[in-house]
């Protein structure tokens, strides 16, 4: 669904009020309608128009997959315009979070060594409606369960600040009160490190979180796992990161993937550990999953307690990701369509 802004034009062009674009936000993200028929608010040759124009979701579903245990639910979406296919994921985590994964790219052009999607290449940016339609998506299917999408990670396919306007334009329509009204402190923004990014947000005076995948804290090692780090060096990354705590005073986390004999060596937890020490921060180590054309394997349970344990030292809030989905290639790293 169009967000606030879109829809006044729309109307305004279609010589209809403009109380009908909040109109219309409501039946769809507060009442869960899906369909045109059921908006009895509206006139009928409104909502003749509205049909053949505005579809009310961008995206729609092609395939299901869900855990055995109900925890996960990944669906394939096609979008509508060009039939481009991406993946969303809704976890459903013991604590209540019902927290909705979502693309913001259809592939990526960064190029992790460790990730599918990185695999496939770049095709194109989603737009902000592609991209907030995959929370809607999910917003809907679970009105029939009684529950409510709660957080919202940019973590699926595609690197977010190669999307920048249209992914904030995506957190600000889903923040909209008129729309789903999710607090903008539940949405997390991963990115690999998109300097230009980073010091961008700092500037929107929106409550999010970002998180950063660090992987490395060495240069040379983190430019032979992403290639993007070599555009990015990791000192300007780190002066990036100082500046946004500056400006916002919001704690970054660091996500690090662990890569048995690859980058779960002590004398790296050290590294790591000198890295963020005095930094408003917090990491999150992430098991590696499993994905095809790489011989990455995932460190051992040992290694990465070890590496925990040295971090910690440093007096650095840390903590391990339970990764959820892997049995349905769901999991951070796994989504290619
Ligand atoms: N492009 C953004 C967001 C999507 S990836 C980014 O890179 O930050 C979400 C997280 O999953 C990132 O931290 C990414 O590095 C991590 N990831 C990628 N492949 C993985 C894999 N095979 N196993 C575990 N985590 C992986
Ligand atoms: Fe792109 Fe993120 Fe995958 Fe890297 S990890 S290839 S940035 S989606």
């Amino acid at each position: 669904m169009r967000d606030h802004d879109d829809l006044k034009q729309f109307f305004a062009e279609a010589g209809h009020p403009a109380f009908r674009a909040d109109q219309l936000l409501r039946d769809v993200c507060k009442r869960g309608a899906t369909n045109y028929e059921d908006m009895s608010n509206l006139p009928v040759s409104l909502r003749e128009v509205l049909k053949a124009q505005l579809p009310v979701l961008s995206i729609e579903e092609k395939e299901v997959s869900l855990a055995p245990d109900g925890s996960v639910r990944k669906v394939l979406l096609r979008c509508k315009k060009d039939g481009k296919k991406i993946e969303a994921v809704l976890m459903r985590f013991d604590d209540g979070r019902r927290t909705v994964c979502v693309s913001s790219q259809v592939g990526c052009a960064v190029g992790c060594k460790f990730c599918a999607t990185g695999k496939m290449g770049f095709t194109r940016n989603l737009t902000y409606e592609e991209i907030a339609d995959q929370v809607l998506f999910f917003v809907l299917d679970l009105k029939d369960y009684g529950e409510e999408i709660t957080n919202v990670v940019f973590m699926g396919m595609g690197e977010p600040f190669n999307n920048y306007d249209n992914v904030m334009r995506a957190v600000r329509h889903l923040n909209d009160s008129r729309a789903l009204g999710l607090g903008a402190r539940n949405m997390t923004l991963s990115t690999a490190g998109v300097v230009s990014g980073i010091l961008k947000l700092a500037d929107e005076g929106l409550q999010v979180n970002l998180a950063i995948s660090l992987h490395s804290p060495i240069q040379k090692l983190r430019e032979k796992l992403m290639p993007i780090a070599a555009k990015y060096p990791l000192d300007d990354l780190m002066s990036a990161v100082s500046e946004y705590t500056k400006e916002t005073h919001r704690r970054v986390s660091y996500e690090y993937v662990m890569l048995a004999g690859i980058n779960d060596d002590v004398s790296l937890a050290h590294e790591l550990g000198k890295l963020c020490k005095g930094q408003l921060c917090h990491v999150n180590l992430i098991p590696y999953n499993f994905t095809k054309g790489n011989r990455f394997k995932r460190s051992a349970q040992d290694s990465i307690d070890e590496f925990k344990r040295i971090v910690e030292t440093y007096n650095v809030p840390i903590t391990v990701r339970v990764s959820l989905g892997q049995g349905i290639d769901a999991a951070c790293g796994q989504l290619a369509s």
